[in-house]
């Protein structure tokens, strides 16, 4: 099971054979992912081409920061909000994932940038940002790399997730809070530390404050989206085709059935749902469907450009 991305460049370009991979490779992951929120197979279609002829029109903007994947999911996710919105079948509470209200989530999907987001993609809170979601995976590699997955779900559960100290130490069995506490300053002095070797300006350090001696206190607030919007501990998706095959040591098994069951990341689950394949029928006849639409959408677009050009 391999992990295809795309050639950006080549997206841009708007690409035929491209855009059709792209469709090939994520049409069931994004699916399974609509399939969890939307019952009517016509309405999960629907959603499923918009995300996709949402994709090739935002994709002259797209922001490398993100993965591709992560982009699409984006667009996926508006998408799928929407026309749960229209159809006022849901409170708006419950909608979509179980993620909350992902703040900044607007960014991957650009193609409906305002004029107010693309004037925010140059600010610096944006920059200071995107450091700090590079930093965020350097940690999390890091700790992955060493073996450390008990630390590594610590510091989810509570930067990502906001769990307090006291339920963070009854569910890892760790000694006591103070147990909790530790980790995380450790955490922090460790994060601080690559932030510097990233960035010597040091924009980034006040995010990283330290908050280890308050017991209480939460993690500072672009910490945690930063976690959020970058997806900075989703492990890819050929540790979830180990988790199908049942052919993982019990580390990264333990970190990976904490981000699924209890954190309950939506683009995890739907890539687990999606390599599963758990209602195979679901897929017949939409991929057709999908690129076909796509390549009148390109070829639409192309005859544009040469009138333009004309
Ligand atoms: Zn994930």
């Amino acid at each position: 099971m391999s992990d295809w991305t795309p050639e950006i460049d080549r997206l841009q370009a708007l690409d035929n054979t491209e855009w059709l991979k792209v469709e090939t490779n994520y049409c069931g992951r994004l699916m399974a992912y609509v399939s969890r929120r939307v019952t009517d197979q016509q309405a999960r279609e629907d959603i499923l081409q918009e995300t996709f002829l949402g994709s090739v029109r935002g994709i002259e903007n797209f922001d490398r920061i993100f993965t591709f994947e992560q982009y699409l999911f984006g667009i996926c996710r508006n998408r799928t909000i929407d026309y749960l919105r229209r159809r006022r079948s849901v409170g708006v509470g419950e909608l979509a994932d179980s993620s909350g209200s992902m703040p900044g989530m607007e960014h991957l999907a650009r193609e409906e940038a305002t004029p107010s987001g693309i004037v925010h993609v140059h600010d610096l809170a944006y920059q200071g940002n995107k450091l700090l979601i590079n930093v965020l995976r350097d940690w999390v590699q890091e700790t992955w790399q060493q073996g450390e997955f008990v630390r590594l779900m610590v510091i989810e559960a509570l930067f990502l997730a906001g769990w307090r100290n006291r339920d963070t130490w009854a569910r890892f069995e760790l000694r006591d809070e103070t147990a909790v506490a530790g980790i995380k300053f450790r955490a922090l002095k460790r994060l601080r530390e690559l932030a510097q070797r990233r960035d010597s300006s040091g924009e980034v350090i006040p995010a990283l404050a330290d908050v280890a001696g308050e017991e209480t206190s939460h993690i500072d607030l672009d910490v945690s989206q930063a976690w959020e919007l970058g997806r900075v501990s989703c492990p890819a998706r050929t540790w979830l085709a180990r988790k199908v095959s049942g052919n993982m040591l019990p580390g990264p098994q333990s970190f990976i059935d904490f981000h699924m069951e209890e954190i309950k990341c939506p683009k995890c689950c739907a890539n687990y749902d999606d390599l599963l394949r758990v209602e195979e029928s679901i897929l017949e006849g939409v991929l057709e469907r999908m690129q076909q639409s796509t390549v009148e959408y390109l070829r639409s677009q192309s005859i544009r450009d040469i009138k333009r050009s004309e």
